[in-house]
């Protein structure tokens, strides 16, 4: 970790990125895919850069199918220093998948990505943030050290299968063998507001987001962030306004989101979980 006694930022925000393109959607079948043009690349890098420029290092959650369609985009990611991790292959619900289903999914996703990378894939987070219970069992036997699925979200329209746990704020011990990474959602009585990124940081002003994170920052001492490639992407194609919500969160404040970026890499020293991890040994909460 730089130590460094002029250092104004406290402490380093976890960057993430769930790196798919703006059709990987469960809305659409895994064959209809295909008939979509990529858009992925130009915004990736772009993140990238803006990476480099700050010298700051992110986790890309990968998608299997899009690291089978563009295995140099995912390269170059990895030479680019920062890490990879999976988003399983096909962007499927986990808690609509049978649990061979899930299991085979991550498998060869993961196996996928180390063959590209040549580095061992320790972490993973659930497509829509739709990881269960079994499914953690899973990612356990599978050989992964974390998960970053848990986020209580009220405004979900379907509730993740790990709603019976506690979001403690900063990353715990949720199996014996697997360390969760969750992503930081205000509580107001008995509602969760998303504050780690996504649709919900192009909605709110970035000042606002800043006084949320910073709050969050003072008292767990933790904060991670979640991008998409899409969520900087005002050209894509718009397909998905079945409702009024989903039609905000999908599009909503697309064309600010790269300032809003640059911003936030100005103001806090990102990192990725593993290099967090690195910093962070006897941090990680047990229990
Ligand atoms: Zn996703």
């Amino acid at each position: 970790m730089r130590i460094d006694a002029e250092r104004v930022k406290p402490l380093d925000m976890i960057f993430t990125v769930d790196l798919e393109d703006w059709f990987c959607s469960p809305e659409l079948s895994l064959a209809d895919w295909k008939r979509y043009p990529f858009r992925l690349e130009k915004p990736t890098h772009l993140l990238l850069d803006m990476l480099d420029e700050k010298n700051a290092k992110g986790t890309f959650f990968v998608l299997g199918w899009i690291a089978e369609h563009k295995p140099e985009l995912v390269k170059e990611i990895h030479r680019r220093g920062h890490e990879i991790a999976s988003h399983g292959y096909a962007h499927r619900l986990v808690y609509k998948q049978s649990r061979l289903e899930f299991k085979k999914d991550i498998r060869h996703s993961k196996s996928l990505l180390e063959q590209l990378t040549g580095s061992e894939v320790r972490g993973y987070r659930a497509p829509c943030f739709s990881m269960t219970e079994w499914g953690l069992d899973l990612l356990e036997e599978e050989g992964f050290n974390y998960d970053s699925s848990l986020m209580p979200n009220s405004f979900a329209e379907e509730s993740s299968g790990l709603g019976g746990y506690t979001n403690p704020g900063s990353p715990f011990r949720i199996k014996e063998g697997l360390i969760e990474y969750p992503l930081p959602a205000h509580r107001i009585g008995s509602f969760h507001i998303p504050w780690a990124g996504g649709g919900y940081y192009r909605l709110y002003p970035y000042e606002m987001f800043r006084y949320g994170a910073k709050s969050w920052m003072k008292h767990h001492r933790y904060f991670l962030f979640y991008i998409h490639p899409y969520d900087l992407d005002k050209e894509q194609p718009r397909i998905f306004q079945s409702t009024w919500t989903s039609s905000i969160r999908r599009y909503y404040g697309l064309g600010g989101t790269h300032r809003k970026i640059e911003r936030m890499l100005t103001d806090y020293d990102c990192t990725s979980i593993e290099h967090y991890e690195h910093q962070a040994v006897g941090r990680v909460q047990h229990g």
